[in-house]
């Protein structure tokens, strides 16, 4: 049997994680994290792993990438020893979440990428698996170097639960100073880029299967009969919103949110009582043509 990359693509905050989860779930696949961020980002001790560890300490992706050779053929340093993953990020492989494109690859940093899904199919003994890496260009990259199939789904959320996640994000983590000020024009930058996202989504979107977040939230047995079916599978339809979400190594994951556990998908729509007005006005006028392309999509039975 062939192997595939179940691809979901989302702008941040969008529930991706919560919908991989349940997705492994539901088709017994392997949810293996965002991947992309192997490349994009420096890991650090904070970068937590799905088991709970940090990456660089995971057994799971230590074993794994020990495995993977380096752009000179050499085998990567063990991350533990490394603590920062240098080879990695000498590397000239730009991912950025909204690029299209992807430039600066050469064919054994390519031959890199390749050998790393390869591991992850082996050392997983899956056929298909859960990739949540947001970033389009490696998802762009995946698909023309056709080593695998490539499905691909595309999670969208109304962009005021994604704004009310982010602004709460914020909030707790109390990244920004929480002047009023600064606090909108970062939630204005949010938006433009949500739009952004969406607007190059849309251009190719035959390209995917799209999901409204509020849709799977709401009826999450019909969405994943519908994905089931996307992907060429039979899915037994679950009597309740209730999944045991197995214990994984999800790359980048959120230890809040992951390991072995039940959880029950309810609709959320915190934001109607939490988002400022101020913040729901802006965030409909700047995306509403962004909305109708969707509701258009919506109308024609895409989503
Ligand atoms: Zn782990």
């Amino acid at each position: 049997m062939s192997h595939s990359i179940i691809y979901i693509q989302s702008f941040p905050r969008s529930g991706s994680t919560v919908f991989a989860n349940v997705l492994s779930s539901a088709i017994n696949a392997p949810h293996i994290g965002e991947i992309d961020k192997l490349w994009i980002k420096k890991l650090d001790d904070h970068h937590k792993c799905g088991c709970g560890d940090s990456i660089l300490e995971c057994k799971h992706w230590n074993a794994l990438l020990k495995r993977i050779t380096n752009s000179n053929g050499k085998p990567l340093k063990d991350l533990v020893n490394a603590r920062y993953y240098e080879e990695l990020h000498t590397s000239r492989v730009k991912f950025e979440s909204n690029t299209i494109s992807y430039k600066y690859i050469s064919n054994k940093e390519s031959d890199r990428i390749k050998e790393v899904y390869v591991e992850l199919f082996r050392s997983l003994e899956a056929d298909r698996i859960i990739d949540s890496s947001k970033s389009f260009s490696l998802y762009n990259f995946l698909r023309e170097e056709s080593f695998v199939e490539i499905k691909g789904i595309l999670i969208i959320r109304d962009i005021r639960g994604v704004l009310n996640s982010r602004l709460h994000k914020t909030f707790s983590r109390n990244k920004y100073n929480l002047n009023p000020i600064s606090t909108f024009i970062h939630a204005i930058k949010d938006i433009i880029d949500w739009n952004i996202f969406y607007l190059k989504a849309y251009k190719r979107r035959n390209e995917y299967l799209i999901v409204k977040y509020e849709e799977f939230s709401k009826r999450p047995n019909y969405v994943l009969e519908k994905i089931s079916h996307y992907l060429g599978m039979n899915y037994r339809i679950n009597e309740t919103n209730s999944f045991t979400l197995p214990a994984n190594h999800t790359f980048w994951g959120n230890r809040n949110r992951i390991g072995a556990t039940a959880i029950s998908i309810k609709e959320d729509f915190k934001w109607k009582s939490k988002l400022p007005l101020l913040y729901k006005i802006t965030a409909i006028i700047i995306s509403f043509p962004v909305m109708m392309l969707y509701a258009k999509l919506q109308d024609d039975g895409r989503i």
